[in-house]
Order: C-alpha cells, then sequence, then structure tokens
C-alpha cells in the first residue's frame, strides 16, 4: 500500500519553488549580487497546496 500520509500537492504555479532569488544586475557596496527575494503568491511560499476538496476525512 502506498504511503498515503501526505495530503499536500505541490503548488502549480511555482512548482514547488515557493521562493525564488531574482537578481537585479546590481551589486552591493559588499561586491555581492544584489537580489530579491519573492515568494510565491499562489501558495504564499509554502510551495504546497492543500489537497482538492475530495473529502475522505478518516474518523475512526
Ligand atoms: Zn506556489
Amino acid at each position: 500500500m502506498p504511503e498515503n500520509t501526505a495530503r499536500l500537492r505541490v503548488c502549480r504555479d511555482c512548482d514547488g519553488f515557493p521562493t525564488v532569488a531574482i537578481t537585479t544586475g546590481q551589486r552591493t557596496p559588499t561586491g555581492s549580487r544584489h537580489t530579491l527575494t519573492v515568494t510565491c503568491r499562489a501558495c504564499h511560499g509554502t510551495g504546497t497546496h492543500p489537497a482538492p476538496a475530495t473529502r475522505r476525512e478518516v474518523t475512526a
């Protein structure tokens, strides 16, 4: 029987990579690249969505 503990699905919008760093092309005074961190709006940075509305609650 397959392991079915995870009831979350990978976010379709970010494909499971909810936070990405975007390079602005500028350099910080310290010489490193200046980046912006952007969080996926669809999943709010979790990378997953709750399982769709098929209710399969096991109330034992
Ligand atoms: Zn997402």
